[in-house]
């Protein structure tokens, strides 16, 4: 362990996305041989994803196998495996023990995944010198792309979050599947939510919200304990974080104190949203908006935006009953009616 143990490195001063260079800590590197799985590998191989495509932006589509990135060796062998390790083992025993892991672990492993997406677009778009590089790449994005990256650096640095965690993650438990259905995914690019099912285990998380919907849904997140979510359920749940993500009217902020000399820790204080300002912190659910996101959330089930969004502001719902009780929905139901054949539940706003 020399005196650059902790030499931070910051790819986005430069854009330089390039596979010459670990995406974790900058260094140098000889070959390829030990580029990372954006989706680790046991989670391609236990849900058999190697060959089944995942959709970049401007319409890229890639083999999952082929969602690499460069890492060197220490970052791929050291730090990144023994998070793989704990996630996997955790994933395997089920839900009970998922939820049992710190936090942090479950943020780091999902911050992976997201950067190293972003990090394969990147570096396609610059590769390409594509114009729609522009679209992503305003400079209050690659800001926050920037804060994510320093966050990341939690894997390989101690770094105190000072009490306040960045970002919102619920956990809950679904209909577990031994076929296709049971892996599903989804992100959100400019919210920055991501939603994973892998099992029994859904997680929606927003990456950088300072917490916020944490603070204030985790009571609404309460009443699906001990109920089993069908897929549908869980696409639901994550089209209403998602969407709130996008309603949010302020852009966090944070303060990061890099680590000046040798185990010093990285410090991120994150501003309190509540006292910025007196502006509400969401602006107003609109559910016609909302109505789009869940069609686009559910569009492995074939429901139209016609069959979701009922004038003037209704829309369907697979969560809860009328009686405002949770759905409960068996796990092989794969035909779901819209509201124009007569199944009008309407849901309250998020
Ligand atoms: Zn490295």
């Amino acid at each position: 362990m020399g005196d650059s143990e902790y030499v931070f490195y910051n790819p986005f001063d430069s854009m330089s996305f390039t596979y010459d260079r670990c995406f974790l800590c900058g260094q140098a590197l000889e070959d390829s041989s030990t580029d990372e799985h954006v989706f680790p590998k046991w989670l391609l191989h236990k849900y058999n994803l190697w060959d089944k495509i995942i959709y970049l932006i401007n319409r890229t589509e890639l083999p999952y196998r082929l969602m690499k990135i460069p890492c060197c060796s220490t970052c791929n062998n050291e730090y990144l495996s023994s998070l793989e390790n704990e996630i996997k083992n955790a994933v395997e025993q089920g839900y009970d023990e998922f939820i049992k892991l710190d936090e942090l672990k479950i943020f780091q492993w999902i911050a992976k995944i997201f950067y190293g997406i972003l990090f394969r677009e990147l570096s396609l778009l610059v590769e390409r010198k594509d114009p729609s590089l522009g679209q992503i790449t305003t400079p209050e994005m690659l800001e926050r792309y920037k804060t994510l990256y320093v966050f990341l650096q939690s894997v390989r640095m101690p770094v105190d979050f000072n009490g306040t965690n960045p970002w919102s993650i619920f956990i809950v438990r679904c209909h577990s599947y031994d076929d296709d259905r049971a892996f599903d995914y989804r992100d959100g690019i400019t919210t920055q939510t991501f939603t994973i099912r892998v099992g029994e285990i859904g997680v929606i998380a927003c990456l950088e919200d300072s917490g916020v919907q944490k603070e204030i849904f985790s009571d609404y997140f309460k009443q699906f304990e001990g109920i089993r979510l069908h897929p549908i359920q869980f696409n639901e749940l994550s089209a209403k974080v998602t969407y709130k993500g996008y309603l949010k009217n302020r852009t966090p902020s944070y303060i990061c104190i890099l680590p000046s000399k040798n185990h010093e820790k990285l410090s991120v204080m994150t501003s309190p949203v509540q006292g910025l300002s007196n502006a509400p912190i969401f602006d107003d659910w609109d559910q016609r908006i909302y109505a789009k996101f869940l069609e686009h959330h559910w569009k492995n089930w074939g429901l139209s935006f016609d069959s979701i969004f009922v004038e003037p502001d209704l829309v369907v719902t697979f969560l809860k009953n009328d009686d405002g009780s949770v759905m409960a929905i068996d796990k092989n139901t794969n035909h779901f009616k819209g509201a124009s054949n007569d199944l009008k539940i309407i849901d309250e706003k998020y």
